[in-house]
């Protein structure tokens, strides 16, 4: 077997074999096929696709290029829960509380932040001391005493995909459904849970845009998540603006402890009592997810799923304090006010300029060796739908280095679009795929 075939195979709109598959995902994780075979293998799948059958075998060849997480150590049924990544999106470190106080054993692996999203590893390194790294006996004794525990993920978690997805990033192949099925799912069947909960972003700061691409996402996973028998639910939720009113690190674990608090805004309340609800549907410890989203708002109202949080810090060697005190966090030196020339209704926000603004004030990297600036970021005022007045704020950017705080400030700008009429606001929750 060799790759040319392979690559001539696709080329020619044909499917690939099982065996096939398998020597060309070994093989790049080995180093012994080069990247310029694989970039043109992965063009040819871009235009010419991979059926349901493939994609599973793609997925389930680049799950087992590295560890498979074995978490039958750990009583009960482990939910995960993954986000296509979107801007502002603090929901796990809401989420994965509440469902923990609703007695689902929560043991997540994570990611860090790519292109213009931000990763639930980087906003828990915001909080001092906090461990993100941890041995698999450490992390398992965790979620036995406490119920909870979230790291980050190894890079012997399917080092396949992340040798695929770099090569995506710089040869425009992501945007490929199977592409991104595989990549996604080999990560989450590799970490050892037995359900999961998909948040599928849909809209112009997620990597589907359209909602029909969404649905066909979600379902494909589904679909592959099903076939490895794992209960698998995804849930098309709206990217057309950013969630809730932070973006950037400490910003977005501060809204988190406030929504756990019963503070948060109302759009990542609402998103992370349905996706808790389902969690704990999942779990078993609900009989529909209309329960599990009830038993998730008790939590949070009874402040079960704060206590459950600082728990999790306290647990892996954070600074609880930050729970009750936000001033423990890294401070801000610098911040710039956007503010509005007219008067009118903010009609639409252009989310990915939201989240390449947020990284620029230091919140993200745009290299893989830059260091974050965990104060760094956004805190918007106005959402798609709000009217304002003319000469009002409508955002503030925050940072370290000044320099970089102006300049987000001036991207920002451009991110408002305004309206004379108020606009009509988007639907949060879209559909939900079994
Ligand atoms: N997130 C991933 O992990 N992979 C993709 O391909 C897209 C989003």
């Amino acid at each position: 077997m060799n790759m040319y075939d392979i690559i001539c195979k696709k080329r020619d709109g044909n499917a690939l074999s099982k065996e096939e598959i398998n020597f060309f995902i070994a093989g790049y994780t080995e180093g012994t096929i080069p990247d310029y075979q694989v970039s043109a293998l992965l063009m040819a799948i871009y235009f010419n696709k991979l059926n349901r059958e493939e994609t599973y075998i793609l997925t389930t060849a680049m799950r087992d290029s590295g560890d498979v997480i074995d978490l039958s150590d750990i009583k009960g049924i482990k939910v995960d829960k993954h986000s296509t990544g979107g801007v502002g999106d603090k929901t796990t470190l809401i989420v994965a509380p509440l469902a923990a106080a609703c007695g689902v054993p929560i043991a997540k692996m994570s990611g860090r932040g790519l292109g213009f999203t931000g990763g639930t590893v980087d906003k828990m390194e915001s909080i001092p001391g906090l461990k993100t790294s941890l041995e698999k006996s450490e992390f398992i004794n965790l979620v036995n005493s406490r119920g909870i525990s979230l790291v980050g993920q190894t890079s012997q978690i399917a080092p396949a995909d992340k040798r695929i997805y770099a090569l995506r990033d710089v040869t425009a192949t992501v945007e490929n459904l199977s592409l991104i099925t595989s990549s996604i799912m080999s990560k989450k069947l590799a970490s050892g849970s037995d359900a999961i909960v998909l948040d599928v972003k849909c809209g112009n700061g997620a990597f589907m845009e359209n909602f029909n691409d969404a649905c066909e996402l979600g379902q494909l996973m589904v679909d592959i998540g099903n076939d490895d028998g794992k209960q698998t639910i995804a849930v098309i939720t709206d990217m057309s603006q950013p969630l809730g009113k932070a973006v950037g690190n400490s910003l977005e674990v501060i809204e988190a402890i406030e929504t756990l608090k019963g503070n948060g805004p109302p759009d990542i309340t609402g998103l992370s009592l349905v996706l808790a609800g389902i969690m704990i549907y999942a779990g078993g410890k609900a009989g529909s997810m209309e329960e599990g989203r009830d038993l998730a708002e008790k939590a949070l109202t009874g402040g079960g799923a704060l206590e459950k949080f600082r728990a999790f810090v306290a647990g892996q060697g954070g600074n609880a304090k930050v729970i009750d005190d936000y001033s423990v966090f890294q401070p801000a030196d610098f911040s710039k006010d956007v503010i509005c020339e007219e008067e009118g209704f903010v009609s639409e926000i252009d989310t990915r300029t939201v989240g390449f603004a947020s990284r620029n004030s230091g919140a993200g990297r745009t290299t893989k060796d830059d260091t974050i600036d965990m104060a760094a970021g956004i805190t918007l005022y106005k959402k798609v739908g709000d009217s304002v007045a003319a000469g009002e704020a409508l955002a503030t950017v925050q940072g370290s280095v000044a320099l970089k705080v102006r300049g987000a400030a001036d991207e920002l700008k451009k991110a408002f679009r305004m309206s004379a009429e108020p606009p009509e606001t988007p639907e949060l929750i879209k559909k939900i795929i079994l």
